[in-house]
């Protein structure tokens, strides 16, 4: 039996296959360009592996339809990405397999996907941000994705403005929510370089700590969870984490107990292989289920 898995990202896909034990025997990424052409690179991937493919496990950038009761399940809805919009991902699928899928956000992905990681086999709880072009948030509690079918909007939570901030975001919903303020392109509004070029002195990185320590005294008042892991490609400046740990000290004021600060706001354990892993979870889980 082979499980399949993408990763469907706004910038580019990871489609791999794997043994029931999770070992990864092929991977391939794809340009994440219109659905036609990027669609017809994931099916040829999986059309391989045909005879012996017993489900697919599916992680979308958002917005989606996670809802399996809903008419429009499966479906990619309002994204800025127009060539996606309304993109009926699962039965374009469907058309080319006629096997079962899982069907939920990259973010929800990765959580899962930390989740049953070897790091995390004593965690009962845990949330998972990626803070890359977009903020996203997922939060598994005993196993199970809160927001049921559905799946959170974490990322948009209002936060309080830095004192030292007068940037006015760049979320065109909310303007200056998490995301606005904290995502890749705040960075990039903000001072026309991206985060990986800007130096690790430089005030901004205090600032975004600041904004992301808010989001992880959020999560602990409303979740309580075990650890809260910060992914994507902002959080691969390392010296974010002692600074947001600081930071969510001086908000917190022990308030909340969380125990051990380098265990509970930490890195993902699995690196940029989280939501792969997450997706491989969910689609055995529903087939043993099945
Ligand atoms: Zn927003």
């Amino acid at each position: 039996m082979i499980l399949g898995a993408i990763e469907a990202g706004g910038t580019k896909f990871i489609c791999a296959v794997a043994d029931e034990q999770f070992n990864v025997t092929e991977r391939i990424t794809i340009k994440t360009t219109d659905p036609e052409t990027t669609m017809t690179q994931v099916v040829d991937f999986f059309k391989q592996y045909e005879t012996d493919l017993a489900g697919i496990g599916i992680g979308s950038f958002g917005p989606i339809d996670a809802k399996t009761t809903s008419p429009t399940y499966g479906h990619i809805t309002s994204t800025p990405k127009l060539k996606w919009r309304n993109f009926d991902f699962l039965n374009f699928l469907k058309g080319y397999f006629d096997i079962p899928m899982t069907f939920t956000s990259d973010v929800n992905a990765s959580a899962v996907g930390e989740f049953h990681s070897v790091e995390n086999q004593e965690v009962e709880s845990l949330v998972y941000y990626t803070v890359g072009t977009g903020i996203g948030g997922g939060a598994v509690q005993k196993g199970e994705l809160i927001g049921g079918q559905g799946f959170t909007e974490m990322g948009h939570q209002l936060i309080k403005r830095h004192s030292d901030d007068d940037y006015e975001g760049t979320c065109p919903y909310h303007g200056d929510c998490l995301e606005g303020l904290a995502a890749g392109p705040a960075i990039l509004g903000r001072y026309e370089i991206e985060g990986k070029d800007l130096a690790e002195d430089h005030a901004y990185w205090e600032i975004l700590a600041y904004y992301l320590a808010q989001c992880a005294v959020n999560t602990t008042q409303f979740y309580t969870p075990d650890k809260i892991i910060f992914g994507g490609g902002v959080m691969k400046q390392e010296h974010l984490f002692p600074k947001i740990r600081e930071q969510f000290k001086a908000l917190n004021q022990d308030y909340m107990a969380v125990g051990d600060l380098e265990c509970y706001i930490t890195g993902p354990s699995l690196g940029d292989d989280a939501a792969v892993l997450g997706c491989l979870e969910m689609i055995k889980a529903a087939l043993s289920d099945a």
